[in-house]
């Protein structure tokens, strides 16, 4: 891997889209030690740095790579393999299914695959849920930047403190080993998938450590049913299936949410991942404590289980970023595509513009992960992640709807972290 103290030129563009503030025609950046020295005006900046040699992108726009806020890279694999499901369960029971079936060397080249598709897509940070050792090294190799959520789950099993000691020192030694790019993370599953003895257990350690979490909440209406009535298809079909048919019910009723909180998980380092069924009670709290949320909108339309409250958020100034979620509920790992989908499912909304999908997917994804000091945007000090996309017959205005309309991934013509260019196969 090239270091990157080397000397970046002068990147210039046709546009230069920082996200934080206006496009710049004919826009530049400078670079140094891997972060952003300045940018604005390429002339001006040639000028000011004539020291340097210039690299022009004529035909493109320079932008903040993307930040695609929640994957599992290790289900790359099931790249339409899976069937279109009849309900939620019914897709977990499918995924349980495939999923034994799969070795650790099976996961580990699914996570190189999912991550090839990734970067060419114009990606340049993931926060990604794990259950394999080797998924930090992958990723160390690969020179994304990432934040690497370590799942966990539970209902049954070994005593609680030896099963959090157990946790605590695999964070511990992940946290030893991750180096710049990437910042580890704890992701407890779901409020449905742990006993509350061990949400108590995470939520007690998560407040003795600065660790970013990320959970699954408020997913589906079985999820919902299940809190609500401690019923529903979780607690008819799923549960006595996988050996957790007499384990104990939460002690109160209230939503997927209200259980999180009761536990003792809500924080501002709390990132809610789906949210489709948020309540404005949830959201006051979530803005209260300052916790983030990701959207998964393609996701939650193949597993049908309804639409996130994505003007709400917004609206309400919470943190909000974008997920393709894995390929066993979603058809790629193209944020693009995530960003499309809700173009076209809210073209009727004026709130819903294309600057703020590319916001979302950009800034926004850099604030869910707790990233926003160092990516997300072009303003100086942060770190060079930066991509180029070829993009024709636009004007500052309508900049944001032409990238929409026209990115794939083979218009991405560099990707590039901290100021180190990475290869695009
Ligand atoms: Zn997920």
């Amino acid at each position: 891997m090239p270091s990157n103290k080397t000397q970046n030129p002068i990147l210039c563009a046709d546009w230069l889209l920082p996200i934080a503030s206006p496009p710049i025609h004919q826009g530049g950046v400078v670079i140094e030690g891997g972060r952003i020295l300045a940018f604005g005006k390429a002339e001006e900046l040639c000028r000011r740095f004539r020291n340097l040699p210039r690299q022009d992108f004529p035909g493109g726009v320079l932008m903040p790579g993307l930040v695609n806020a929640h994957t599992h890279l290790e289900l790359s694999l099931f790249k339409k393999q899976m069937a279109l499901p009849n309900d939620f369960v019914s897709w977990v029971f499918e995924l349980i299914g495939r999923k034994i079936q799969l070795t650790d060397s099976d996961l580990e080249s699914s996570v190189r695959r999912g991550l090839r598709e990734t970067l060419t897509a114009g990606t340049t940070t993931v926060g990604d849920i794990t259950n394999i050792p080797r998924s930090l090294s992958i990723l160390q190799e690969s020179g994304c930047r990432s934040v690497l959520f370590r799942e966990v789950l539970g209902r049954t099993g070994e005593e609680t403190v030896p099963w959090m000691e157990k946790v605590a020192g695999e964070l511990h030694s992940m946290e030893a080993r991750a180096g710049e790019r990437v910042t580890i993370g704890l992701s407890p599953h779901t409020p449905h998938t742990l006993s509350e003895e061990r949400l108590k257990a995470l939520a007690a350690y998560l407040k003795e450590k600065s660790l970013p979490y990320a959970m699954h909440i408020a997913e589906s209406e079985a999820e919902k049913d299940y809190f609500q009535s401690h019923a529903g298809a979780l607690k008819s079909r799923l549960f006595p299936v996988i050996g957790w048919g007499n384990t104990p019910d939460p002690e109160a009723f209230g939503t997927p949410f209200e259980h999180v909180r009761r536990m003792g998980l809500l924080s501002d380092r709390l990132v809610v991942i789906h949210g489709v069924y948020l309540t404005s009670k949830d959201l006051d709290h979530m803005q209260e404590a300052g916790a983030r949320v990701v959207l998964c909108p393609r996701s939650n339309h193949f597993l049908r289980v309804g639409t996130a409250p994505i003007r709400e958020v917004l609206q309400r100034g919470i943190p909000v970023g974008l997920g393709t979620d894995s390929l066993a509920s979603n058809t790629s790992l193209s944020l693009w595509e995530e960003i499309r989908f809700l173009r076209d499912r809210f073209s009727e909304d004026p709130f819903i513009t294309a600057e703020r999908l590319l916001s979302m997917a950009t800034l926004g994804g850099a604030e869910a992960l707790g990233l926003a000091d160092k990516i997300g945007s072009i303003e100086e000090g942060k770190e060079a992640d930066l991509i180029v996309v070829e993009c024709r017959g636009k004007n500052g205005n309508e900049l944001a709807a032409r990238l929409i309309e026209q990115t794939t991934s083979d218009k991405i013509r560099m990707v590039m972290v901290a100021g180190e260019k990475l290869p695009l196969q």
